[in-house]
């Protein structure tokens, strides 16, 4: 409240309006600062606080107002299977070859870049939710518009919800492209009215979301699509700053047999050039070669540019931070830091536990006391559910109830059961992606449930070592 200048109680109704009854002592997760951000109307950026920069070792930089210049909006195409995805990608990028081209542009880096009125937009290669929330797993915010692919002719399905979900999450606004106009069965009006039982109501009929309808068969629309897509990014103002050190993020990389390392950078801000030392997460190198999307040799790549660079020691990994720095030795010293750094954050995780190992880890004696952290949609299913657990004990384990609450699993559950090797259940509450992820990468197990008795059963099962294995 204090950094945005808002009274707590405006930021409290503000998360009231959003469904979450926060006290003042709260801590909120990431997705929903952005989220309370966009509610309260401020802009919120969410990455590394300056300690962290200069703990690292890079070096602090602050890009001054005048330096900003706008830059091309980073697209992610999103929708259920089949819905055409893959097609539209294909279809913008033929609107973009030249006749002299024609044929040619096969190569494959994991972005491209079109222009549209002599304007560049970049479109990442990997369509759907799930690549765009990986990488936002792994700290990458790297999609300014998510562009929603959706058939005529089948209409909103399960992965449009989903899609739709993990676009507002990351506050990353939408545009919906409905696909496959050209089929006899398209009905345009009944996908609007699908997407507004979804809070997403299109402009035509009073709401703000963009919605084109195309034919990646056919190319219709696919002009007004990039158009809306320029549009929308004007209003972000999407802006960075061209003359300082490059950052970005790792789109793709991967081992090639002769060339070693092969990575495909997206540079967001700053200029990148041939020959430049990079940290890109644990690895680190000089830039041997860099080319382009199309393949051709370049020197330089300004803020949104995607690059395929070769020097890379090692190779790093999709979602990972990359950093262009004064000196190879420097890269390599950030590469090492982070590599024990990465190795003291596994060894500490060791102390994770799942239902499954539960028995097997008493029979060693390894555990006496099963943790549990226990989140549900009312008080009522809460208190019952911790008191039917809490009673819980055989002759070689016990049950402890180590924390619980009204609401969704948050981010400090997750650290919680981390550091204290607990089991989170959740009943009748669905953790978010981001903590289904972040739980992932903390081997913190989230067990959801609907019926109180299930839980009960499998826990008890878990401690006599009767859990049916689940698959
Ligand atoms: P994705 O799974 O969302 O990437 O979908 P694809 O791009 O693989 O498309 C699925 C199927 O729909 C393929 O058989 C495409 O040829 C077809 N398709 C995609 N776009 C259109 C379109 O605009 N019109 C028609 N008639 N078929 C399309």
């Amino acid at each position: 409240a204090d950094q945005i200048e808002k009274s707590t109680s405006q930021v409290i109704m503000a998360l009231m309006k959003l469904g979450i009854m926060a006290n003042i002592n709260q801590n909120i997760d990431e997705d929903t600062v952005v989220i309370l951000g966009s509610e309260l109307g401020v802009n919120i950026v969410v990455g590394k606080v300056e300690e962290e920069i200069v703990e690292e070792g890079l070096e602090l930089f602050k890009d001054q107002d005048e330096d900003l210049k706008s830059r091309p909006p980073i697209i992610t195409v999103m929708g259920h299977v089949d819905h055409g995805k893959t097609s539209l990608l294909d279809a913008i990028r033929k609107t973009n070859v030249t006749a002299s081209e024609s044929g040619g542009i096969t190569q494959h880096i994991g972005a491209s870049e079109v222009y549209a009125n002599g304007q560049k937009i970049v479109f990442l290669d990997t369509p759907g939710h799930e690549a765009f929330t990986a990488m936002r797993a792994r700290g990458a915010h790297v999609t300014d518009i998510a562009v929603l692919v959706v058939a005529a002719d089948d209409s909103v399905k399960p992965q449009t919800v989903e899609a739709i979900s993990h676009a507002k999450a990351a506050g990353v606004p939408i545009i919906v492209a409905i696909n496959k106009m050209d089929k006899p069965g398209a009905d345009p009006t009944r996908v609007k009215q699908d997407l507004t039982e979804h809070n997403l109501l299109i402009e035509e009929w009073g709401g703000d979301i963009i919605c084109v309808p195309v034919s990646a068969k056919t190319g219709e629309g696919i002009d007004t699509l990039l158009e809306m897509i320029l549009l929308q990014a004007e209003v972000l103002e999407l802006k960075a700053n061209p003359n300082r050190l490059a950052m970005g993020s790792v789109i793709e990389a991967r081992l090639d047999k002769t060339r070693g390392p092969v990575a495909t950078l997206l540079v967001l801000n700053g200029t990148l050039q041939a020959g430049m030392s990079v940290v890109a997460g644990t690895s680190s190198g000089r830039i041997k070669a860099m080319t382009n999307f199309k393949g051709d040799a370049i020197r330089k790549a300004g803020p949104a540019t995607a690059v395929e660079i070769l020097g890379l020691t090692e190779v790093p990994e999709a979602g990972d931070e990359f950093n262009a720095v004064k000196e190879d030795k420097v890269a390599r010293e950030i590469a090492e830091n982070r590599k024990s750094k990465l190795r003291e954050e596994v060894m500490a995780r060791n102390s994770s536990i799942t239902l499954e190992q539960l028995f097997s880890q008493i029979q060693e004696g390894e555990v006496k006391e099963l943790n549990l952290i226990i989140k549900g949609d009312v008080q009522g299913s809460v208190g019952a559910l911790t008191q039917s657990l809490e009673k819980l004990k055989n002759e070689n384990v016990k049950v402890k109830i180590i924390h619980t609450g009204v609401g969704t699993v948050t981010e400090s559950d997750i650290m919680l059961a981390n550091t204290s090797g607990a089991i989170v259940i959740a009943f009748n509450v669905r953790p978010s992606t981001a903590i289904t992820s972040l739980a992932e990468r903390e081997k913190v197990e989230i067990r959801t449930y609907r019926v109180i008795y299930d839980a009960i059963d499998e826990v008890e099962s878990a401690m006599k070592g009767m859990l049916d294995p689940v698959f």
